[in-house]
């Protein structure tokens, strides 16, 4: 490999080698990983990356790795699904789902960034791994740091679904449920992490982390054919997946992987914790901190470390916003389920029933081909639609008990 130059501070552009380190020292600006894409170019071919294994690693030339990854070795190369049923019932020419929500050991995206976390982790040499999560980075974390060896440490807001904290303590990580929402355990893991040398995965290791949401972009490229969608819609907690779906496409056309790109990227968030798609509403540069309520609690994050880029690539694209109600998200997983057959968490909802109001305020045209996240699985979050769906059809072992069901369904047909 060694195509990875350095890091680089997005906001004076200062350059530093690579280390666990994240924050310009300088300006105080986000540190991202900068490649040598002349050097790509030319070496990693769609030819090679077709000939790979079907995980994310097919795209490790464009991964900050020094060595072979050692973790996440079956994570990623999700299903493209074209959803017609779906797309005919929105009046939309070509949509796709990007389904993220199966073939991950954990079962949502946050198993690419983990991935490439831990990996970069152990190449640093650290034996205990660490985060802050709105849920699924915890699973992933507890989940992929069993495998790898390493001692973890996962601070959750208390409050979270119990699916997924059971889901996490299965793997036997330290669980430690903090009072107060996402913003307040990750300020204490800002702590936390001066005082232990752990590999705090979007912390100190943030720069490196982030780099695996990108094989969610080189997946929906090389899935279409080798070509960018017109449109792409993004559920967004800090706002790193959605710029780094982004920084994809960009470096793909710049290696020569693509040649046209013209996407609008599009933003989804809750309406109970919207701040980056308020910023976009309201075409404002700053973004206000919010306090969360919302279903849609792996997206729940008030203060979002990438709000800001976010909107750029937003704003850049031309692309736009929206926000969905928690009624909404749950007719929006509903929908998915009945015309697709794929059951998403509460992220997928806002993702689905975002892209519905921007079709209605024609914002997002109908005749784009049009790529949806849709980031994890329903069984994660099952809480959600407790309540909201009908009921079974409760009968004794008899035909007799049977046939009285059927009848009313036939009545009903
Ligand atoms: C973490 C997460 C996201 C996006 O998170 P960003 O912080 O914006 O990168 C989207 N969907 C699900 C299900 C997630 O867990």
């Amino acid at each position: 490999m060694g195509f990875v130059k350095g890091l680089k501070c997005r906001e004076c552009a200062r350059e530093y080698p690579i280390d666990p380190i994240y924050v310009c020292e300088f300006c105080f600006g986000p540190l991202e990983v900068v490649y040598d894409l002349e050097g790509i170019k030319g070496v990693l071919t769609r030819e090679l990356i077709e000939s790979r294994p079907q995980n994310l690693w097919r795209y490790k030339e464009l991964l900050p790795l020094d060595k072979e990854p050692t973790v996440g070795l079956h994570s990623g190369f999700t299903p493209l699904v074209r959803a017609d049923k779906l797309a005919k019932h929105l009046g939309m020419r070509e949509l796709y789902i990007k389904d993220d929500t199966v073939t991950h050991p954990t079962l949502s995206f946050k198993d690419r960034v983990v991935a490439v976390a831990l990996s970069k982790a152990k190449e640093f040499g650290f034996d205990t791994v660490a985060c802050a999560s709105t849920g699924n980075l915890a699973h992933s974390v507890s989940a992929h740091g069993a495998a790898a060896g390493l001692k973890r440490y996962i601070f959750i807001p208390a409050t979270l679904e119990k699916s997924k904290i059971i889901a996490s303590l299965a793997y036997e990580p330290n669980l430690i449920a903090v009072d107060g929402n996402y913003d307040d355990v990750n300020r204490l893991c800002s702590e936390v992490a001066n005082k232990y040398n752990w590999a705090f995965v979007n912390i100190n290791i943030r720069p490196f982390y982030a780099e695996g949401s990108k094989t969610q972009g080189y997946e929906i490229l090389e899935q279409l054919g080798w070509k960018a969608p017109d449109a792409v819609v993004v559920p967004c907690a800090s706002g790193s997946l959605l710029t780094k779906i982004w920084k994809s496409f960009k470096e793909a056309q710049e290696i020569g992987l693509i040649s046209d790109l013209d996407t609008k990227v599009y933003s989804a968030q809750a309406t109970g914790c919207s701040p980056i798609v308020a910023a976009i509403k309201a075409n404002e540069d700053v973004i206000r901190p919010v306090k969360p309520n919302t279903v849609a609690k792996s997206l729940a994050i008030g203060n979002p470390a990438d709000g800001f880029y976010a909107k750029q690539v937003v704003n850049n694209t031309g692309g736009d916003g929206e926000d969905a109600s928690d009624a909404e998200i749950i007719d929006a997983i509903k929908l998915m389920a009945r015309t697709e057959g794929i059951f998403a968490e509460t992220a997928g909802g806002v993702t689905l029933a975002s892209t519905i109001k921007l079709l209605e305020s024609g914002k997002l045209d109908r005749d784009a081909c049009t790529v949806l996240c849709i980031t994890g699985n329903g069984l994660k979050t099952k809480e959600a639609i407790v309540g909201h769906t009908s009921e079974p059809h409760h009968i004794e072992p008899n035909m007799k008990s049977f046939e009285a069901v059927m009848d009313k369904l036939k009545k009903n047909d």
